[in-house]
């Protein structure tokens, strides 16, 4: 279960709701299933939503996973979304679990200083089963 930030107070209304709407979320959720949950609230548009969800990743309120093009609210208190962020993607449960780890980081750091890299972002995504599906399959 991802845990809860507290929404900042100078969120537009619809970042607010989008941000809501991944919060209360146990899985990643596309823009489209962000859109379904919010058509209550106003959401019309999928542009309103792409919005939202851009601002969002900017200050690190939430992360696109790449590979499932799809949005999560950030665990982390104080997001380390300058620096590298790792996932782990259950794919019995869809479960996501957001970690950083330093050493890996500094050996990318190493690596793209030795080849002259400019890194923009670095997204991990690891897949695999979580420990809860490993234990109702065993
Ligand atoms: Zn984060
Ligand atoms: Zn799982």
């Amino acid at each position: 279960m991802a845990h809860v930030h507290e929404v900042p107070a100078d969120l537009t209304r619809n970042q607010g709701l989008v941000l809501g709407a991944l919060n209360r979320s146990s899985g990643p959720l596309s823009a489209y299933d962000i859109l379904d949950r919010l058509r209550e609230d106003g959401l019309r548009a999928p542009l309103q939503v792409y919005r939202a969800l851009d601002k969002l990743v900017e200050r690190g309120l939430a992360h696109r996973l790449e590979s499932l093009n799809a949005f999560v609210a950030c665990a982390d208190e104080h997001c380390h979304r300058k620096g590298l962020i790792a996932f782990a993607i259950c794919e019995g449960c869809g479960k996501v679990d957001e970690f950083a780890d330093a050493v890996i980081e500094e050996r990318l750091g190493n690596w793209a200083g030795a080849k002259g890299f400019k890194v923009e972002r670095t997204t991990m995504e690891i897949r695999g089963k979580c420990a809860e599906c490993l234990k109702l399959a065993a």
